[in-house]
């Protein structure tokens, strides 16, 4: 089989261990002379499925006893009008809700929370054309806002919170929701600190069709009456995800994937592998002229590297050549252009040296 680097945003690099096992299994998982995309949701195999996935995940981002972990459907950009409608209540309406703009991701919560609520821009890093945080002093948070939603690594932009930041003082105590798609697993989080917490799982987890949702329980419970009852994370959680049937097949994956942390590690390890990999990366960016990458050093995604050549008139070449040496996906997203290397938990270090010698041999040739 052919050895490939996949830098894609995502759907993304899995772990070439879970592909295998997956394999294998594929045709009759444990003996039960079925596969996972066969079994009854609500079956003893699968079921055993779902709970390891459960716990191990809960393990993994040491998730508090007071929090559900849901398997929804609807991605990310579901969410994006699943949490208002779950949250807003939380408040007499219309309520108010804070956003912290740092990149497309969060704009595009923001701008689809508008049909549900009040949306306040707090913060905006359009200034900085999104290179930076706005600095939290500069936040313009309600006194009474039902929540605020933060993006903490955005894909495109290539941004990255290092911490939850504190909003409580200024809020009157509003819960944080956070969109932990594209870095969920590869840090350590205090899940304590946010009320919600959500991903899409096609980078960090496992297959498209999975969004996991981790919910303090008290913001159970007070969604709007126009809620569709399959987004309501009350019967969500009380029917352990079974509200309607779960994405099987990619739950099944998604606990491979967990398995596989475990192993290696978890959630601790990755970080320290993860902060490696990004310092080799952007350590040879910065090293040269002839590459830029213009995210503040404060805030540069460990998991998505935006970059740029001075001279764009060489993109097809660099892709076209890239592609040659087997390394895939690096063209930046359609809304910015450029390129972008994302470098998630199952790129191996391996696909980083890769990259940086094509960068280097790239310069050599062209610079
Ligand atoms: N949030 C972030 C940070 C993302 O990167 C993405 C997808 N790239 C989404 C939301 C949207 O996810 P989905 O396409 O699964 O709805």
């Amino acid at each position: 089989m052919s050895q490939v680097y996949n830098f894609s945003a995502g759907p993304a690099v899995l772990p070439k261990e879970v592909l295998q096992q997956a394999a294998e299994e594929m045709l009759d998982w444990h003996g039960s002379g079925m596969s996972v995309m066969e079994m009854s949701h609500r079956g003893k195999e699968f079921i055993s499925i779902y709970e390891a996935a459960v716990r191990d995940l809960r393990e993994l981002l040491a998730v508090p006893a007071n929090y559900k972990i849901l398997f929804m459907q609807g991605g990310g950009i579901g969410q994006n009008a699943i949490i208002p409608m779950n949250l807003v209540g939380l408040k007499t309406q219309p309520a108010t809700v804070d956003f912290i703009l740092t990149g497309s991701w969060s704009g595009k919560s923001f701008k689809e929370a508008k049909k549900y609520c009040n949306a306040n821009l707090a913060a905006t890093a359009e200034d900085s054309k999104f290179t930076a945080i706005p600095a939290r002093d500069s936040w313009r948070l309600s006194k009474d806002a039902a929540y605020v939603h933060i993006c903490t690594n955005e894909t495109i932009d290539g941004i990255e919170f290092q911490d939850a930041p504190d909003v409580a003082a200024d809020t009157g105590g509003a819960p944080i929701v956070a969109d932990m798609s594209s870095h969920i697993l590869s840090r350590a989080v205090d899940v304590s600190k946010y009320g919600v917490i959500f991903g899409g799982a096609q980078k960090n987890i496992g297959p498209a069709g999975v969004t996991v949702v981790i919910v303090r329980e008290d913001l159970l419970g007070h969604a709007l009456p126009i809620c569709p009852s399959a987004f309501n994370w009350k019967l969500v959680a009380e029917a352990d995800s079974m509200y309607n049937t779960p994405p099987t097949y990619g739950i099944y994956i998604a606990g491979l994937v967990f398995q596989w942390l475990k192993r290696n590690g978890g959630v601790a390890a990755m970080e320290q592998r993860n902060i490696e990999k990004a310092n080799l990366l952007y350590g040879y960016l910065d090293s040269t002229e002839f590459y830029i990458n213009r995210v503040d050093n404060s805030c540069r995604s460990r998991m998505n590297v935006p970059f740029y050549l001075r001279d764009e008139s060489l993109n097809e070449a660099f892709l076209a050549g890239a592609k040659e040496r087997r390394l895939l996906q690096l063209k930046g997203h359609k809304s910015v252009g450029g390129m972008r290397a994302s470098i998630y938990n199952a790129m191996p270090i391996e696909g980083v040296t890769a990259l940086i010698d094509y960068l280097k041999d790239f310069e050599k040739k062209h610079g």
